[in-house]
């Protein structure tokens, strides 16, 4: 059977990572129409907008994507692409496993966690106020002076809809792979009302999973000590956006690094897999980043696909090339350009 699959390259690094990645799929032997789409700085100029239409109807056509980074711009221009593709197409789950392979260098071993981040809501939900608009002056004085004069205002909303659909996301993803135990994340002590909705809408959903799976709650600020101390202790864990996007980070920290840090967001229609880093733009065109977060981001899409086995045979080859040392690149202590370590991959495949 063949699939056709949207490929957006994105931008920085991206373009290279997905060139790679691409060919290390078709190395696989499963069958891909890759129908490339463009999104990205790159394509701002050309389509007035860095996320064009067609390429968002591109994904709903064939409801699978593969996805490279891409870069947004700090403090001005346009919002982020990614996280309009999320809302675009109501990606609300982002999941990103983190799982330690031998020949990494970290300071851990036997890493098998899995952030379970919701996509949509919290702080991303793009509601922001500019410092003297209208609308900030307006939330100052609702706020009866709680708030300085002259503030910009960026609005966190939780809904109780949103934080069920990803807490039994990460239930079910938890049954499915045998998981032991879920532990919500969040800050309820301080934002009483909206972290507060969320552990009371995880403890909700948790209740139809007793005794199958074990439910847990940590504050963000003590789970990133723990995370670092005894990561072991944690198995599937639940977060908020926000907290879900810092976590990931510290996460691929432990695991060995941002270039083995795959993930893939899920809708109820569509899902597009990428890696957790982003654009890594001073290593654009040099042909040195690690494209293994892609090529394992195309692990978990295979497997989306129901080709378990070429997942397996992919995952197996890519943990070689590491465990062997030699083709791998320079965050791995390696000196393997971006491609020489897909043709690595390549070559264990055959
Ligand atoms: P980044 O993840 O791009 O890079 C941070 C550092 O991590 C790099 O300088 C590099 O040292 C290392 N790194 C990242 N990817 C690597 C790889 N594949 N191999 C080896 N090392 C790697 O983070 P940043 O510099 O904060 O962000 C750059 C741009 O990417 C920003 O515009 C940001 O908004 C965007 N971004 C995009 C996504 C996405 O597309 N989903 C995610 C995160 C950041």
């Amino acid at each position: 059977m063949a699939y056709t699959v949207t490929l957006i390259p994105g931008d920085g690094t991206g373009p290279e990572l997905a060139e790679v990645t691409k060919k290390v799929v078709d190395a696989t032997g499963v069958k891909i129409n890759w129908e490339t789409a463009e999104a990205g700085s790159d394509v701002m100029q050309k389509y007035g907008t860095p996320l064009p239409e067609s390429t968002l109807n591109s994904v709903r056509k064939n409801k699978v994507a593969l996805k490279g980074p891409i870069t947004t711009p700090i403090g001005t221009g346009f919002r982020s692409v990614n996280v309009a593709i999320r809302k675009e197409l109501d990606l609300y789950t982002c999941l990103r496993p983190c799982k330690t392979y031998k020949g990494v260098r970290s300071k851990y071993e036997d890493i098998n966690l899995v952030v379970v981040r919701e996509n949509t809501e919290d702080l991303y939900a793009g509601v922001e106020f500019a410092q003297d608009s209208a609308e900030a002056k307006k939330i100052i004085e609702l706020s009866s002076n709680k708030i300085r004069p002259q503030s910009a205002i960026s609005i966190k909303p939780i809904s109780k809809v949103g934080t069920e659909r990803i807490v039994k996301f990460a239930f079910d993803y938890a049954v499915k792979h045998n998981r032991k135990k879920v532990t919500a994340v969040t800050k309820a002590n301080i934002m009483k009302f909206t972290d507060g909705l969320f552990f009371e809408t995880a403890r909700e959903v948790a209740k139809q999973y007793e005794g199958k799976i074990e439910y847990e709650e940590r504050l963000i600020d003590n789970m990133c000590m723990q995370l670092v101390q005894k990561p072991h202790l944690y198995d599937v864990i639940v977060l908020p956006n926000l907290y879900g996007d810092i976590l990931s980070d510290l996460c691929a920290g432990l695991i060995g690094g941002l270039g083995i840090a795959p993930g893939a967001n899920f809708g109820k229609d569509y899902a597009v897999f990428e890696a957790v880093h982003g654009s890594a733009p001073k290593y654009t065109g040099l042909n040195k980043v690690n494209p293994t977060a892609l090529i394992l981001s195309a692990v978990l899409m295979l497997e989306h696909l129901g080709e378990t086995k070429a997942a397996q045979r992919l995952e197996k080859a890519v943990a070689e090339v590491i465990a062997e040392g030699k083709a791998v690149t320079y965050d791995l202590g390696g000196t393997a350009g971006t491609s020489q370590m897909g043709d690595a991959i390549i070559a264990k495949l055959k």
